[in-house]
């Protein structure tokens, strides 16, 4: 279980200034690692990293990289997946005390006991999870292909979903399906991006337009309320990193509001400076994810640490999981 939000206290005491970026770019090199970080790190992070993208892109980046060390700046369970991705590889996390609310809200024992309960029902998991979550899931799946992984089961077939409700709930909706159980998880950020704010703001900036971002559990509750009707639906765009990114350099609007963590902002900003983007909720924030600073990259390459485990039996069961979700579809994502 991850140490609450609230009580974590980031490791300090470095600025991320040009001495710090060389310090870093050196020891990846003598390491022969790859940095890789999530859209939702501290800009210094971003900027010094090999790779943006969402977690998805990044372990698929991880397992066909030449390097023999993957140094993974996200959250736990994201290291864990490209563990699982790249066993033979090395994989540390600057700070394994990043752990992610969503992930949390199921264990693996949870998830035996429910399935228990409903005997030949298929179990779908957001790619938020842990590994051995993930060990006892039959098909992954992203926001992105979420509903083509639950339609892909014999429509009398009852699917346990977890560990996201607003997902769930969005999936329900969308395949009609009266046998998708949802499991009550969800991500402490969520609490930021409400109904009422979402549309608040909309009404707010009415020539704006919207991305929702939905590869990490912070957004699926503004996918879901997209799909209530909170917010004209043609000012709606869910899209995957890359597809913001590539939005944000065509877009003819003055104005975007952005419905997921703040750190997002980081890399449209950069894509087109001529537009606004400004945050749905300027507090949607995921500490876990700040976690990672410049001190804790430092230390992850002088020392080693942390050095993330997954055991070779969950792995291979995880994996599994894994690759039937890429087989069915597009799991989206994307740098
Ligand atoms: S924003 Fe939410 S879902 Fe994403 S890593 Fe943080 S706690 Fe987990």
């Amino acid at each position: 279980m991850a140490v609450p939000a609230e009580n974590l206290e980031p490791l300090g005491g470095v600025e991320p200034d040009d001495a710090w970026a060389e310090e870093i770019r050196a020891l990846a090199a003598e390491r022969d690692a790859v940095l890789l970080a999530h859209n939702y790190q501290l800009p210094a992070i971003q900027d010094v990293a090999d790779h943006v993208g969402d977690s998805l892109a990044l372990s698929r980046i991880a397992a066909t990289s030449d390097a023999s060390t993957i140094v993974f700046c996200g959250v736990h369970f994201m290291a864990e997946t490209a563990k699982i991705l790249a066993p033979e590889k090395t994989v540390l996390i600057p700070d394994a005390r990043a752990g992610c609310s969503l992930a949390d809200s199921i264990t693996a024992d949870q998830l035996r006991a429910w399935k228990r309960e409903h005997p030949g029902a298929a179990v779908v998991s957001y790619v938020n999870t842990t590994a051995a979550v993930k060990a006892e899931t039959d098909i992954c799946c992203t926001s992105s292909n979420a509903v083509d992984v639950v339609a892909s089961f014999p429509p009398d077939q009852e699917v346990l979903f977890c560990p996201d409700q607003f997902l769930g709930a969005h999936v329900k909706r969308e395949t009609g399906r009266a046998n998708v159980h949802v499991w009550a998880g969800e991500c402490h950020v969520h609490a930021g991006i409400n109904g009422p704010e979402l549309a608040a703001r909309a009404a707010a900036n009415p020539s704006a337009d919207l991305y929702i971002h939905p590869e990490c559990g912070c957004a699926t509750s503004a996918l879901y309320l997209a799909g209530e009707g909170v917010v004209p639906k043609e000012k709606v765009h869910i899209l995957s990193t890359s597809g913001m990114v590539e939005a944000a350099r065509r877009t003819s609007a003055g104005t975007v509001l952005v419905a997921t963590e703040v750190g997002m902002l980081h890399q449209l900003r950069k894509a087109a400076p001529s537009v606004e983007f400004r945050a749905v909720n300027d507090r949607a924030s995921c500490r876990f994810m700040k976690m990672i600073t410049p001190a804790a990259l430092l230390r992850a390459l002088r020392e080693g640490t942390d050095e993330v485990h997954v055991d070779p039996d969950v792995a291979v069961r995880a994996r599994a999981s894994v690759q039937r979700m890429i087989e069915i579809g597009t799991p989206g994502g994307g740098e």
